[in-house]
């Protein structure tokens, strides 16, 4: 299960790709790709345990990325106004459902994690769990991300030199 930082990391790279720029447009981007976690908050309130239901509701369901991304669409149009363009609707409609999806496929990958039951240990036990589990985030993501973009930017060096 992937940490806050792992789906910050890819949740950033995943806006900026899709040409968000803003701080705000990438902090919110980095919130809709930890918004499936918002059960831990809702398995608190319902249970007074924050990890009884985590991942156990629909926002760890693959149908919760159409839905944010259905909401998201419809949100964009009305916010708009007006006449809504097609892109008004579907780009941010398509970068919510991506984002969210992100989360949804990055927390069953099979990272070397300490899997620590939550609340199994004490609290510095918690803490070692969660910055190891960071640390393989930051090592993976962070790779990754910058192995992807390294690409992407020696790819538009060559069609810059190629094309003029
Ligand atoms: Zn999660």
């Amino acid at each position: 299960m992937a940490t806050p930082l792992g789906h910050s990391i890819v949740g950033y790279a995943l806006a900026r790709a899709a040409g968000v720029k803003s701080p705000l447009g990438l902090a919110t981007a980095i919130g809709v790709a930890a918004l499936p976690d918002v059960d831990v908050f809702l398995s608190y309130l319902a249970k007074g345990d924050p990890f009884a239901l985590h991942r156990e509701m629909i926002t760890h369901k693959p149908v919760f990325p159409l839905l944010v991304g259905v909401a998201t669409g419809l949100a964009g149009s009305l916010l708009r106004g007006g006449r809504p363009t097609r892109s008004d609707t579907l780009r941010p409609a398509a970068l919510a459902t991506m984002l969210v999806g992100s989360h949804i496929a990055m927390d069953p990958l099979p990272l070397p994690y300490d899997t620590m039951p939550p609340g199994s240990g004490s609290l510095w036990q918690g803490v070692a769990t969660l910055a190891w589990n960071a640390v393989i985030d930051l090592a993976f993501y962070g790779a990754l991300v910058m192995l992807v973009r390294g690409r992407g930017k020696r790819a538009g060096r060559r069609a810059t030199v190629s094309g003029g």
